[in-house]
């Protein structure tokens, strides 16, 4: 087992955790029985196509939705029922950065005021502290203090994003779940903004959960990485085994498809055929298996099990070659 699995408690931990959206015969099962696991410090990547169910878990694991079932357990105690009064210390603990930089920050309020709000809302640093910490978190995050006085339109993209993070840290969380972080910035400013948060989560000990359409950006930053199509994982375990030694035919698929991909390499590149299918008729059985290239009867039948050795696990029928990956 992981040694992980052994001396630690998971910080964040979800079970079973399912959610639908619609009514009916409009159905949608945006995210069906997943158990993942966060523990402190760690950098825990999803990633998946769009409309895979990402975001979806993001905002549960923070309560910004409810499940309709299963259960979400932070610290050892469960958050999935319980009211917005008993939740109020783990909105402290656990912080969201968003995708979207120009949408995510008050355009009226000027850095302090943003700032501001997050503290306030916890009760912190009041009075004559609170221009110091606030200038403090904009230095922490490669920004002047003096960037307090002026207003987000002043502020190019990959700024505001640093101030999106700014006001995340300002309470101190131990959790940070980023949704596509970087995927609304320039590709030339992406990389600074990752290694600021590379940087700070270190710093700081923070645990993330980073979520991306994009699986280079998730394979940078991550530990460990959960791989989602239509709203299940397929495959999880440590980053480097994932990308290296993929044992998931979707997992494969997405890497081949990734700009990285050398055409020249021995990597074998398996192509997507097909559609995604829709996740208001998903295929019986596998998911994946209306895409899949070695899909046989069983995956129609039978939905995969997660399994495989210690923490690298994956939810196929079949046992496929390793693949070489040059
Ligand atoms: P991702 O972030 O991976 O692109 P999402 O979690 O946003 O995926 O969406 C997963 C599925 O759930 C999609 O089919 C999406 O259309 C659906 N969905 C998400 N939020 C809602 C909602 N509020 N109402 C109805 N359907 C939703
Ligand atoms: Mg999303």
């Amino acid at each position: 087992m992981d040694d992980k699995e052994n001396f630690a408690r998971p910080l964040l931990e979800t079970r079973g955790l399912s959610r639908a959206f619609g009514a009916g015969n409009r159905v949608v099962r945006a995210v069906q029985d997943v158990d993942l696991a966060v523990y402190p410090g760690e950098v825990l990547g999803l990633v998946g196509e769009s409309g895979s169910g990402k975001s979806t878990i993001g905002r549960l694991v923070l309560r910004l939705i409810e499940p309709s079932a299963g259960d979400i357990v932070f610290e050892g105690e469960s958050i999935a029922g319980i009211s917005e009064r008993k939740l109020k210390p783990f909105r402290r603990k656990a912080q969201m950065v968003f995708q979207d930089p120009f949408a995510s920050l008050n355009p009226r309020l000027d850095v302090e005021a943003i700032i501001g709000e997050a503290l306030d809302a916890h009760g912190l640093y009041r009075g004559a502290r609170r221009r110091a910490r606030i200038g403090d978190l904009l230095e922490m995050v490669g920004l002047p203090a003096s960037a307090m006085g002026r207003y987000p339109h002043e502020f190019s993209g990959g700024q505001r994003q640093r101030i999106g993070i700014a006001r995340a840290l300002a309470v101190e969380p131990k959790l940070i779940v980023a949704d596509e972080p970087v995927s609304a910035l320039d590709v030339s400013v992406q990389a600074q903004v990752l290694n600021l948060m590379q940087e700070l989560r270190h710093r700081l000990g923070l645990a993330m959960i980073l979520i991306s359409h994009d699986l280079d950006v998730v394979e940078l930053m991550s530990d460990r990485i959960a791989v989602l199509y239509l709203g299940r994982i397929m495959e999880q375990g440590p980053a480097a085994d994932i990308v290296a030694a993929p044992r998931h035919p979707y997992t494969r698929a997405l890497i081949a498809a990734s700009p990285k991909a050398d055409p020249d390499a021995t990597r074998v590149p398996v192509a997507l055929t097909g559609e995604l299918p829709s996740p208001l008729s998903p295929p019986s059985g596998c998911v994946f298996r209306t895409r899949c290239p070695h899909a046989q009867a069983v995956c129609a039948d039978q939905v995969p099990v997660l399994r495989g050795e210690g923490a690298h696990r994956f939810a196929c029928h079949f046992d496929l070659a390793p693949q070489s990956l040059g």
